[in-house]
């Protein structure tokens, strides 16, 4: 693939992704009460401190991996995807940082390669938000999915939240997407 045609196709990458946020609002919005809101973690406050994983009251947490792919450097050793110390140079399940394997990647063009966050493996342990954001990008961000989360009166994870990252927000605005440098 020519690197204009990867370009486009990270463009598609790019709408697709606004799309399905635009999809979540709209879905948030449809359930939304006039004056209601929603739980929503401010992605710039999160630290990935792990918590999310297991505070939630549902059984399989509602906080998810999301991905801002104009973010995203499309790296070849993903420190988001990658575990630090693999045991060898592939992408074996072995070597990856994912407890679960919810990540999955595809190389688009070489040395590049477009990472996808699978929402019903994935549980919110926020391993490879940590990693991204230590030496990538920051791309990946945790996030409720308000589709899975219950609208607690209070949330239990925002009342141990370590930097205060969860807050209410308008169920008409329904989601936090981390912010695009131009
Ligand atoms: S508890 Fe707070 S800081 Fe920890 S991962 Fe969740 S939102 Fe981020
Ligand atoms: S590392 Fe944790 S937060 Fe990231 S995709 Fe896997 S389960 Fe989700
Ligand atoms: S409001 Fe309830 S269901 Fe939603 S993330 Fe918080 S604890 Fe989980």
């Amino acid at each position: 693939m020519q690197r204009r045609n990867f370009l486009q196709t990270t463009a598609r990458c790019t709408v697709a992704a606004g799309l399905l946020g635009t999809a979540g609002v709209l879905a948030a919005k449809k359930k939304a009460v006039a004056g209601a809101s929603v739980w929503q973690i401010d992605p710039e406050k999160c630290i990935g401190c792990g918590a999310c994983a297991y505070r939630c009251v549902n059984t399989v947490s509602a906080v998810k991996c999301f991905h801002n792919f104009k973010m995203c450097g499309y790296c070849d050793l993903c420190t988001g995807f990658f575990d630090p110390q693999p045991l060898a140079r592939n992408a074996g399940a072995e070597n990856q940082l994912c407890p679960t394997n919810a990540i999955s990647r595809r190389d688009v063009e070489t040395p590049y390669f477009e990472y996808q966050i699978d929402k019903e493996l994935c549980i919110g342990c926020g391993k490879c938000v940590d990693g991204c954001f230590s030496l990538g990008n920051g791309s990946l961000f945790l996030q409720i999915d308000q589709s899975r989360c219950k609208q607690c009166n209070q949330c239990a994870i925002a009342l141990y939240c370590p930097s205060k990252a969860i807050q209410k927000i308008s169920a008409e605005q329904g989601y936090l997407f981390k912010a695009t440098e131009s």
